[in-house]
């Protein structure tokens, strides 16, 4: 299980030290969003028109966008006085060129996006982004296609957003993967666009960290973005990433020019600094010792626990049991299911089997730090008390010293034998 996860010391900066002055830091943000409109947008009617358009058109009211901008703020961790400028920002993210590289992957976060049946505000903002290279959705194919990505980068440098979606794979000096109508290798693409661009988000898993195709023995030897690239790469890992995760970076870098603060493996701090199980609603089940031990079972129908089934919330950071998933109503616990982990690195070797709880995870609590084992052991003295975490502390502790004795009175009756022998 990563030891290196562990973003309990965050200290979070929501002005993210570009002033010291919160007057300062609005009066920046605000003369920002002014440049940018003026750039991105022909006059006034064009700018004001231009997301109410886009919005009409899916039955989203003026209302419900400014619901979603107040929520989009407090998910972004940004005091409420943000929620108008997330708001002109959101708008400016439509106008930004683009440039979306799809790599080694199944494209889940491109069809999470595109098929939704009722996209939320979020999914409706990334359909509408002024995507000029994109390879299953743009209409020029073959040598067109690579002259729009080339030109791009020309006439965008250091302005555009990159996105890439996938795992790089790099065997071979790439050849596993080549796209386009001069075959270059995704390797190549990937490193040639990264240079200029004024971003870059790797989103999903396989561009975060390699994902499924870097899973062992990962043949191709698929890596994730920033293995590729020296420039600063914004990781958005899930399966697919959450367009809420997705939506709010891109609209911080438009608000403040750069990237959020990120932790030691490039996730945005706002969306990836606490575990799901920190915030899951089943989570007093799991400090009473409730469990769901069969699929169906009655633990199941209650809604207990699902660590037992091989959740891994303790171990996966990210926001899921906050902004939820499909249009923010739902999230695999509330559905019955445990968490797979899929916002870690190499989730696909370290959290399987998906259904069972790892034997070697180590589960951090406030006074318990103990393996799979030796807290389902604990667990079952625990839970037949009726008791809760410190029941399963003294029980992780008893086990721990009954070990000990017992490796003591061994190495006793070894000395013991030794010394007999002599
Ligand atoms: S183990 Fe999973 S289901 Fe149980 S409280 Fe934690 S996150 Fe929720
Ligand atoms: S709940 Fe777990 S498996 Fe599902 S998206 Fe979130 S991190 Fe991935």
């Amino acid at each position: 299980m990563p030891e290196e996860d562990n973003n309990f010391n965050f200290k979070w900066d929501p002005l993210r030290n570009i002033a010291d002055d919160p007057d300062e830091v609005l009066k920046r943000v605000d003369e920002r969003l002014d440049s940018l409109e003026k750039e991105r947008f022909s006059g006034k009617k064009d700018k004001d028109g231009n997301l109410e358009n886009i919005f009409s058109l899916h039955g989203v009211t003026r209302r419900d966008f400014i619901k979603w901008s107040a929520f989009l703020t407090s998910a972004m961790m940004l005091p409420y006085i943000f929620s108008p400028r997330v708001a002109r920002a959101a708008n400016i993210l439509t106008r930004t060129p683009f440039i979306w590289l799809d790599m080694a992957d199944c494209m889940g976060n491109t069809e999470a996006f595109i098929r939704t049946a009722h996209p939320t505000p979020a999914e409706i903002i990334l359909n509408y982004v002024s995507v000029d290279y994109m390879e299953s959705i743009m209409a020029p194919a073959g040598y067109q296609a690579e002259a729009r990505r080339i030109e791009t980068v020309k006439k965008h440098k250091g302005k555009y957003i990159l996105v890439v979606e996938g795992a790089i794979p790099t065997g071979l000096n790439g050849k596993f993967l080549t796209i386009g109508a001069k075959g270059d290798s995704g390797l190549k693409i990937a490193k040639e666009t990264s240079k200029d661009a004024g971003i870059i988000v790797a989103i999903g898993n396989c561009a975060s960290y390699g994902g499924i195709p870097a899973a062992r023995p990962n043949p191709t030897s698929a890596v994730g973005l920033s293995s590729v690239t020296n420039r600063q790469v914004i990781n958005i890992p899930a399966c697919p990433a959450n367009p809420v995760n997705v939506v709010g970076t891109l609209v911080e870098y438009i608000l403040v020019g750069k990237a959020p603060q990120l932790d030691s493996l490039g996730r945005p701090l706002w969306a990836y600094s606490g575990r799901l199980h920190d915030n899951c609603y089943r989570r007093g089940h799991f400090e009473a010792g409730e469990y769901v031990r069969q699929w169906g079972d009655e633990g199941a129908k209650k809604q207990y626990c699902l660590y037992m089934m091989g959740c891994k919330g303790p171990f996966t950071w990210n926001n899921c049991t906050v902004v939820e998933y499909n249009q923010d109503i739902s999230f695999p616990m509330r559905a019955g299911h445990g968490c797979i982990g899929c916002s870690q690195p190499a989730f696909w070797d370290r959290m399987t089997p998906f259904e069972k709880p790892n034997a070697d995870a180590k589960i951090i609590l406030p006074m318990v730090e103990a393996t799979a084992d030796e807290f389902g052991v604990a667990l079952l003295g625990a839970a037949g008390a009726g008791i809760a975490a410190h029941a399963i502390y003294t029980g992780v502790k008893k086990k721990r010293e009954s070990k000990k004795t017992s490796e003591k009175k061994k190495s006793d009756s070894d000395k013991n034998d030794d010394n007999n022998d002599k």
